[in-house]
């Protein structure tokens, strides 16, 4: 599952134009983009592609959708898989970041980390720290 705000992010920051010119030819016309739609047998530009938008639809045969979908459609892939290969676009790694577990346990993460970091600082600058270094490293703690 892919959270909402990451679908949302997706809509937002991937340009439809870029993306569907990644797929099929695009003539500026206006304030939009238009093309020989890819869903239906079409011969004359069909399909309008809006940056301000962020939405695609053929007028021919209806297919419309924002710049997930044309994805899902053009490649045959789920709404998902068309979703995580855009978010690389935008720099979101989803399968590291926005697993459940990973939400659920975010602010754990982030407190081990901040432990860790402080304890890190505190072993390899002060007079204490480098007391207790000295006996973990008796002990063989690394
Ligand atoms: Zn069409």
């Amino acid at each position: 599952m892919i959270s909402q705000n990451i679908i949302n992010r997706i809509i937002e920051e991937v340009d439809i134009v870029d993306t569907v010119a990644s797929y099929i030819a695009l003539t500026p016309k206006g304030k939009n983009y238009w093309a020989v739609c890819p869903f239906h047998d079409d011969s004359n530009p069909s399909m309008s592609v809006s940056r301000e938008k962020k939405f695609f639809k053929c007028f021919s045969c209806g297919t419309s959708g924002n710049v997930i979908s044309f994805v899902q459609k053009y490649e045959h892939i789920s709404y998902t898989d068309a979703a995580i290969k855009l978010a690389k676009k935008i720099g979101v790694d989803i399968d590291e970041f926005d697993t459940p577990e990973y939400r659920k346990n975010k602010q754990f993460y982030q407190a081990m980390d901040e432990a860790k970091n402080f304890y890190q600082f505190y072993l390899n600058n002060t007079a204490e720290g480098l007391k207790a270094k000295l006996y973990l490293e008796e002990r063989n703690i690394n």
